[in-house]
């Protein structure tokens, strides 16, 4: 379960702003995470839970805004956003070889108190 280690790293990444801010409490952590990046929301979220027991993270919300799949296709220039399981240009059929987006994992902003 590779959340596990995406949940490890983002409460460390967590832990050091709210310390550099002086924070003695993390309320929020906002991420934005690629539909390809493969990441199951509910197992983040537990992952996350789990490991921010007894840290000034303990009890923040996990807010998580999904970024679509985008790709390109060379034939007619133009990005499109293909539908589930398809990498098909919805144009032209031609499978497209360029994926955009949607493999990012970012770690937006964090609210403390
Ligand atoms: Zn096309």
């Amino acid at each position: 379960m590779h959340e596990f280690g995406i949940a490890e790293s983002l409460l460390n990444t967590a832990l050091e702003t709210a310390a550099r801010a002086e924070a003695s409490k993390i309320e929020q952590v906002n991420l934005r995470i690629g539909l390809l990046a493969g990441v199951v929301e509910e197992a983040l979220t537990f992952a996350f839970e789990a490991l921010s027991e007894d840290t000034p993270a303990q009890g923040a919300r996990l807010v998580i805004e999904p970024i679509p799949v985008t790709c390109y296709c060379e034939t007619c220039a133009a990005f499109f956003e293909p539908p589930r399981g398809s990498y098909r240009c919805p144009t032209c059929q031609a499978p497209s070889r360029s994926v955009k987006s949607g493999r990012e994992l970012q770690l937006i902003s964090i609210e403390v108190s």
